[in-house]
C-alpha cells in the first residue's frame, strides 16, 4: 500500500526533511484517490463489523501532529466509516491537576479500549516526550528529586522506554497500537491559521498560543524525528505521512484502518454444535407462532 513508504518500525531512521509532505512524488491522481477511500470507508465498516463481534483484539490509534495538521478532521471523515458503537475517542489536553498528581500513563490507561472496540487518541502520551520535552515541563512537576535531578536526556531516555515497554505490553495483552504523524509544511501551517482567522466558523479552533508553538516549528520537526526513532516498532509502527492536500492524508490513513483491521482478528464466532441446534430450535417455536 501507498502509506508503507511513510512506515517507521524500527528498522530505519526517520528524516522528516526528507520525506515529502503532499502527493507529488507519488504521481496520483486526486479523482481515482477520492474513489478509493470511499472503497477503504466500505471495506472499514464491513471489517470492523466482524472485528467487534470476534472481539479478541483491541486497536489503538494514535494521531500526533503539529496544529492545524489536519488531526480533528481526519478523524471525522475517516472514522465515518466507522461503527460508533465500536469506537471511542480520546482528546488528551493539558493534563488536569488530579492528572498530574499521577503517573503519564494513567490517563491513556483509562481510555483503553476494550477487546473488539477501537480507540484513537487525539494526542496522547507521545505529548509527554514532545511539548514536555520541549518547553522543560518536567521541571514543573511534583517528583522525588532522584527522578528530577538526573540529566535531562537521561529523563527522556526513560520516558521512551517506558513508552515501548508500554506498547509491547499492550500487543502482548493483544491489541495492537498504530501512530500516525501528519506530516504538514510550515507553509501550509500558516495557511490554515490565515484561514482560521478569517474564517468565523474556524476562529474557535485558533489561539494566539499556536502562534508561540509554531516558533518552535523546526525544533519539533527535531524531536518528533527523535521520538519516532525511539519508539518505531514492529508491533508498534509510526507513520509520517504528508499533511498539506487533506484529501490525500485521508487516503492513506484509510488505507491504515483497513489494513489494521485485515491483520487483527475479525472472524464471526462460530457457534458450537449444540448451539447451532439450540437455533433451529428457536427458529421452528418461532415459525410455529400464530400458525
Ligand atoms: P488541542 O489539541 O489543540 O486542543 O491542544 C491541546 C494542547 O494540550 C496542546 O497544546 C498539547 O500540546 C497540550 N497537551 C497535551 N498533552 C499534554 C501533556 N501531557 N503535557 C502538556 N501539554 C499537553
Ligand atoms: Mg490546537
Amino acid at each position: 500500500m501507498k502509506a508503507d513508504s511513510y512506515r517507521f518500525d524500527g528498522s530505519g531512521k526517520c528524516r522528516l526533511d526528507k520525506l515529502a509532505t503532499n502527493s507529488k512524488a507519488d504521481g496520483i491522481d486526486k479523482e481515482k484517490i477520492l474513489a478509493m477511500t470511499a472503497e477503504n470507508l466500505q471495506k472499514m465498516a464491513a471489517l470492523q463489523d466482524a472485528f467487534y463481534a470476534d472481539g479478541r483484539e483491541g486497536l489503538i490509534f494514535v494521531l500526533q501532529a503539529m496544529d492545524a495538521a489536519g488531526k480533528d478532521s481526519t478523524i471525522k471523515h475517516v472514522m465515518s466509516g466507522l461503527n460508533p458503537q465500536g469506537v471511542q475517542v480520546t482528546s488528551f489536553k493539558q493534563p488536569n491537576s488530579e492528572e498530574l498528581k499521577h503517573d503519564f500513563l494513567w490517563r491513556v490507561n483509562k481510555a483503553l479500549p476494550a477487546r473488539g472496540s477501537i480507540a484513537i487518541f487525539n494526542r496522547s502520551y507521545y505529548e509527554d516526550v514532545l511539548v514536555v520535552q520541549l518547553h522543560d515541563l518536567q521541571k514543573g512537576y511534583q517528583m522525588a528529586p532522584r527522578v528530577l535531578e538526573q540529566d535531562k536526556d537521561e529523563f527522556f531516555a526513560q520516558r521512551y522506554r517506558q513508552i515501548r515497554h508500554y506498547e509491547q505490553y499492550l500487543y502482548e495483552n493483544s491489541y495492537r497500537v498504530v501512530k500516525i504523524f501528519l506530516h504538514v509544511s510550515k507553509n501550509e501551517q500558516k495557511k490554515r491559521f490565515l484561514e482560521r482567522i478569517d474564517n468565523p466558523a474556524k476562529n474557535w479552533k485558533f489561539s494566539a498560543s499556536d502562534l508561540a508553538e509554531r516558533a518552535y516549528f523546526d525544533d519539533y520537526q527535531r524531536l518528533y524525528e527523535q521520538v519516532i526513532d525511539a519508539t518505531a516498532a514492529k508491533e508498534a509502527p509510526w507513520y509520517a505521512l504528508p499533511a498539506d492536500q487533506k484529501w490525500y492524508t485521508r487516503y492513506l490513513v484509510s488505507e491504515i484502518v483497513v489494513d489494521a483491521l485485515e491483520h487483527t482478528s475479525h472472524n464471526y464466532p462460530v457457534l458450537s454444535t449444540e448451539a447451532q441446534q439450540n437455533l433451529q430450535d428457536c427458529r421452528t417455536r418461532l415459525e410455529a407462532e400464530n400458525s
